[in-house]
């Protein structure tokens, strides 16, 4: 696996690239923007030769830049969908300008107000079917990217969509080019959504491979749980301190399926943290 993290931007989207090196990882993750802004201004030429001079000189990648949480797709606002879209094809421009492979994003929430309506089977796949029209509308509006929209499964907080396999599979069944898109798994959501990675994980993988299919699978987020499995609280925690444990983290390194992808720390604690978690997880590989 290739390993890394989501590192910071602070100062410019170029400090990314020394991060990724201080920390000695493979590649890495980062937002293209300060996240409280729902629309950056576009990136200018210095910015983007910025980051990708240095880049350049480096072996790092795949890449990741992680979309806006304030993009919610899934709305069944009318006005409020279009927004979204608008600031999702511009993170997707960002994505492209800087020649990063993957757009991530979370799927988005149904947002109905009744609490008995949270896991309403039509509520929810309604809400999936508009993220995949608008993923559709931005896929039509950027011809012949390279970049490609990476579908993040969610851990399944409040109205969120997009948590269980088969969601990510609704959403993918109705998108019109499906080479422009993938699917990265963040394995603190899936434990918290109800998928044992502790007791199961083969099977788990199984379920993955027919549901969604391993060909959109384009990389891993790597947290540890502070969460309960079946909890549905997205609370990330350093690896093999956690609720699914050190093992579980020698089987993502160990597993013959994953080997060829990228995999992105969103753990707590900063660099310092993922100096060493990073270490330790290419031990765990050989061992
Ligand atoms: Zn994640
Ligand atoms: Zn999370």
């Amino acid at each position: 696996m290739k390993l890394g993290a989501h590192v910071s931007v602070a100062g410019g989207l170029h400090n990314a690239v020394s991060w990724a090196l201080e920390i000695e990882a493979d590649t890495f993750q980062m937002f293209s923007k300060n996240q409280r802004q729902w629309i950056a201004k576009p990136l200018t030429e210095e910015e983007i030769t910025a980051f990708r001079k240095p880049l350049e000189k480096t072996k790092l990648g795949p890449l990741m830049i992680h979309g806006s949480y304030l993009i919610n797709m899934g709305s069944p606002d009318e006005t409020k969908g279009k927004r979204a879209q608008t600031a999702f094809l511009e993170e997707y421009n960002r994505c492209e300008d800087l020649g990063v492979e993957y757009l991530n994003f979370h799927p988005g929430s149904h947002t109905h107000p009744k609490k008995d309506m949270r896991d309403d089977k039509v509520v929810r796949e309604e809400a999936l079917e508009r993220i995949a029209t608008l993923m559709n509308k931005t896929i039509d509006e950027t011809k012949g990217y390279k970049s490609k929209l990476v579908i993040e499964n969610a851990a399944g907080q409040g109205t969120n969509v997009g948590i269980k396999f088969e969601e990510i599979r609704h959403i993918i069944d109705r998108i019109d080019d499906k080479k422009r898109i993938g699917v990265c798994i963040d394995t603190q959501h899936s434990w918290a959504s109800g998928y044992d990675w502790r007791n199961n994980f083969s099977n788990v993988w199984d379920d993955f491979e027919d549901i969604v299919g391993m060909e959109y699978l384009v990389g891993l987020h790597l947290n540890d749980s502070k969460s309960d499995l079946g909890s549905r609280v997205d609370r990330h925690e350093n690896l093999g301190v956690g609720k699914m444990g050190k093992r579980t983290f020698k089987s993502f390194m160990t597993e013959d399926r994953l080997k060829h992808l990228p995999a992105y720390l969103e753990t707590p604690g900063g660099p310092e943290m993922w100096k060493p978690e990073i270490a330790v997880l290419r031990k765990l590989a050989e061992e």
